[in-house]
């Protein structure tokens, strides 16, 4: 599943290609994802120039002269730039044909994503919190919202009304650099632990980013599409090995339907 890290990069990738184009054509071939896509874009984007790009939480903001679209990748979608002559794949749902002669393309065989219209502020975007690389997140802000909260502290840093991006395996990894047990009590943690937590969050996103930006990959490669990086992990998918810090086995649990892999001895 693209995570944040994932979007940041995609972001970054065809960024460059997309500023100060002109949209020529937009063409749905498939409106039916997560939410359909908005009816009658097709002629709204036309002739529209595409004034920035940029990342809110998971969702990719392309912002035009009257409006903006909203795009998210859901459980397996991906952007990528090809041109006029190159083939189609399946599931290649819609192609946004720019004045450069690069045609965005949006891939999504699960077809969990969206790729909606607005004129004004994306309703989805409105209760969200923090970006965890901004300065409007720190120990001290988890410390404060976590006063009196008894879920676990895992799903308290990966509800993205509290802070946006920490997917389940940068929870995971997070609370393990940072010692917490992820079913621990978001209230019962002390000021200094989510210090300790927050500056792991964010050196995590941030190495997970810049490791998309160097391995990555070409968005305008029209073979392959994106393919998600994979990260060293210390715990997450490794129940039952040997713990990266004091070789014990990591022990799994389910929180809130998800896996939770921690060390016992490490983590409390
Ligand atoms: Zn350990």
């Amino acid at each position: 599943m693209p995570e944040l890290p994932e979007v940041e990069t995609t972001v970054a990738g065809i960024k460059p290609y997309l500023i100060d184009t002109m949209i020529e054509r937009l063409v749905i071939r498939q409106p039916q994802l997560r939410w359909p896509v908005t009816q009658g874009i097709e002629d709204t984007a036309k002739g529209l120039k595409i004034e920035n790009v940029s990342r809110r939480a998971k969702y990719i903001l392309i912002s035009l002269t009257t409006g903006s679209f909203l795009i998210h990748l859901g459980m397996s979608g991906s952007l990528r730039l090809i041109t006029n002559t190159d083939l189609l794949k399946k599931h290649d749902h819609i192609q946004m044909h720019l004045s450069n002669g690069h045609v965005l393309t949006f891939h999504d065989p699960r077809r969990f994503g969206c790729w909606l219209w607005s004129k004004y502020d994306h309703a989805l975007l409105e209760k969200l919190g923090p970006e965890p690389l901004s300065s409007n997140f720190s120990g001290e802000y988890l410390w404060n919202k976590a006063r009196k909260r008894k879920a676990p502290v895992k799903s308290f840093i990966m509800d993205s009304r509290i802070v946006v991006g920490v997917g389940n395996i940068y929870a995971n990894e997070a609370l393990f650099e940072s010692g917490i047990k992820p079913q621990r009590r978001a209230g019962k943690i002390s000021f200094k632990r989510y210090e300790v937590l927050a500056e792991n969050i964010k050196v995590i996103l941030s190495s997970a980013i810049e490791q998309g930006g160097t391995t990555l990959r070409d968005f305008t490669n029209s073979k392959g599409e994106p393919g998600y990086f994979e990260q060293s992990l210390s715990v997450y998918g490794r129940a039952g090995k040997a713990c990266v810090k004091c070789n014990q086995p990591l022990k799994e649990i389910r929180l809130a339907q998800r896996s939770s892999v921690f060390c016992r001895s490490c983590q409390s």
